[in-house]
C-alpha cells in the first residue's frame, strides 16, 4: 500500500470508529438499557440508585463490607485498620472506595476510559454518589480530579476522572479546582510497589490555585497502591488545603510484591 493510500486508509478507520462510537452512544442513551446485562430498563428492574444499572446488577456489585477506615482498602471482617495506614502519616484525611475493582465493574471502568462510552459516564457518577451513606459532600468547598498528563490526555482525548468530577460537581453545586496539573509523565507504573510509585510520583502534581482553607474532595477512577491519590494529595496541601478526603469508585485488594522484577 502506497503512503498515500495507508493515509487515507488511517483517516477513514478513524472516522469509522467515531461514527459507531456515535451511534452506539446514541442508541444507549435512547434505549435505556442496562450498561452492564444490556437489558433493557423497565418498571420492573428500576433501580432507585442508579439509572442506567438495573437493580439486579446494582446489587451483584462487587461491594466491599469491612475496608481500612482511612485507605479504603477491603479488611477482614473485625480489622479497622490496614498496616501501610497504622505505620505512616498520610497527605490526606481519609479515602473512601464503595467497590472492589472486580468483574463486572473493571469492564465498566474499561468501556468508559479505552471505548470511549459515554452511557457508562452517568453509572459511574451514581456508583461515586452511592458513598453519600458514608460521606457529606455538603462538607466540600471544592472538588479536584486526579490530574493527567497532557500527552495522556491527548492519546486517549480526555481525563476521565475529571469528566467524572464535572459531573459529580455539578450535581452537588461544588466549584472545581482548575488549576492543579499533572507535570510530569513518568513511567508505567503497574509492575511498581507502593514504595516506587511513591518515589516515581515526586512533584507529579502541582496546583497553581490558593486553596488556603479549603476541604477539597479529590476525585480518582480507581485506586491501587494509594501512591497516586498521596502524591496529588500532597499537592493540594502543599497550596494551601486542608488533608483532602479522597473517593474513588474502586479499590483493587492488597496484592503481593510483583515477582517479575
Ligand atoms: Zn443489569
Ligand atoms: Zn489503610
Amino acid at each position: 500500500m502506497q503512503a498515500t493510500q495507508r493515509k487515507w486508509f488511517s483517516i477513514t478507520k478513524r472516522w469509522w470508529h467515531k461514527a459507531t462510537d456515535l451511534t452506539s452512544n446514541a442508541a444507549a442513551q435512547f434505549l435505556q438499557s442496562c450498561v452492564i446485562c444490556h437489558d433493557a430498563i423497565t418498571e420492573h428492574n428500576r433501580s432507585i440508585h442508579a439509572q442506567k444499572i438495573c437493580s439486579l446488577c446494582w446489587q451483584c456489585l462487587p461491594w466491599i463490607d469491612q475496608h481500612c477506615g482511612t485507605c479504603g482498602l477491603p479488611l477482614a471482617v473485625g480489622a479497622i485498620q490496614c498496616g501501610v495506614c497504622a505505620n505512616q502519616r498520610l497527605s490526606y484525611e481519609r479515602c473512601f472506595c464503595p467497590l472492589r475493582y472486580d468483574f463486572p465493574l473493571d469492564v465498566l471502568i474499561r468501556n468508559f476510559k479505552d471505548a470511549r462510552q459515554w452511557p457508562v459516564k452517568s453509572a459511574l457518577v451514581d456508583l461515586l454518589n452511592s458513598a453519600h451513606q458514608e460521606l457529606d459532600f455538603s462538607q466540600f468547598g471544592l472538588i479536584a480530579a486526579v490530574p493527567s498528563h497532557w500527552r495522556k490526555r491527548w492519546q486517549r482525548g480526555f481525563n476521565h476522572s475529571y469528566e467524572l468530577a464535572v459531573t459529580l460537581a455539578k450535581q452537588h453545586n461544588i466549584p472545581l479546582v482548575t488549576d492543579f496539573k499533572r507535570v510530569k509523565f513518568g513511567q508505567d507504573q503497574r509492575l511498581l510497589t507502593r514504595k516506587e510509585r511513591l518515589k516515581n510520583l515526586e512533584n507529579t502534581f502541582f496546583c497553581k490555585q490558593d486553596l488556603s482553607g479549603q476541604h477539597v474532595l479529590l476525585l480518582d477512577d480507581v485506586v491501587t497502591t494509594g501512591a497516586t491519590i498521596e502524591s496529588a494529595a500532597k499537592a493540594l496541601v502543599a497550596a494551601g488545603a486542608k488533608p483532602p478526603v479522597v473517593l474513588a469508585i474502586a479499590r483493587t485488594p492488597a496484592r503481593q510484591k510483583p515477582t517479575t522484577r
